[in-house]
């Protein structure tokens, strides 16, 4: 029975993760969710983002957290329309949040929208919010086998951003390993390596995004919502709420 609940919760979602995106194509807005685990430097990529894109492609951001709105300042500070959502307790994003702040979002200068989930490489994964791609962060610091760990987050997504790649010395990490690893999740997957701290690598990124805005602005639209994420269509047992 648990299992039907959250088949019928992930439907509810889908529909208005479908009605999102009817609104980001009504504005021409390519959307990212971007997602990973706290600290993985989602905040850092973005602050340093608008200011790599062209002048002529503006980047809004809405924020996820459970609490505070640090992040959501740190966008104001580096220039960026924000909307921050805090979740209270949910350890994600769902279409409804999504909906309920493009409420307060002006769509109408914006390019490129980045949502930043909640940091977690679990659950995220599983909810559609209408964007065009999944990407997400896996940092050094977590380790090479967090792809075998963490499928779904991986096989979800388009682009797999390994960030602080400076301290890759510092903690023994193995590039060729994480990469096999994110690759047997999926094997399409998109991967760049860089660092925000000192910027190495950051301009990839930016190829990627507008690459990826290209190919939708030509037409290039995200299959229609198949049935549930993976593993076999069947929805993921929870043991919290999702509210
Ligand atoms: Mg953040
Ligand atoms: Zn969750």
């Amino acid at each position: 029975m648990k299992i039907k609940v959250m088949d019928n919760l992930l439907k509810a979602n889908d529909v208005i993760a479908q009605n999102n995106r009817a609104l980001f194509e009504a504005h021409n807005v390519f959307v990212v969710n971007l997602m990973s685990s706290p600290g993985s430097g989602k905040t850092s990529l973005l602050e340093k983002t608008a200011g790599l894109l062209p002048e002529d492609v503006k980047l809004g951001v809405i924020e996820g957290d459970i609490e505070t709105a640090e992040d959501a300042k740190r966008m104001e500070k580096a220039g960026i329309p924000v909307v921050q959502i805090q979740t209270g307790s949910a350890c994600h994003l769902d279409a409804n949040m999504i909906a309920g702040a493009l409420e307060e979002f002006d769509l109408a200068p914006i390019d490129i929208l980045v949502i930043e989930n909640v940091g977690n490489l679990v659950c995220p994964a599983e909810f559609r919010v209408g964007e065009d791609h999944k990407a997400m962060i896996l940092s050094v610091t977590e380790g090479a086998e967090k792809p075998l760990k963490y499928p779904l987050m991986f096989h979800e997504s388009s682009l797999c951003v390994i960030n602080k790649i400076d301290l890759a010395p510092y903690c023994d990490f193995d590039m060729e390993k994480a990469r096999e690893n994110a690759r047997h999740s999926s094997p399409d997957l998109d991967i760049i390596e860089l660092s925000c701290r000192t910027g190495e690598g950051l301009e990839k990124w930016v190829e990627w995004l507008l690459a990826k805005r290209n190919a939708y602005l030509s037409g290039v639209k995200p299959p229609p919502f198949a049935p549930p994420h993976g593993h076999g269509g069947k929805a993921h047992e929870h043991t919290h709420p999702h509210t």
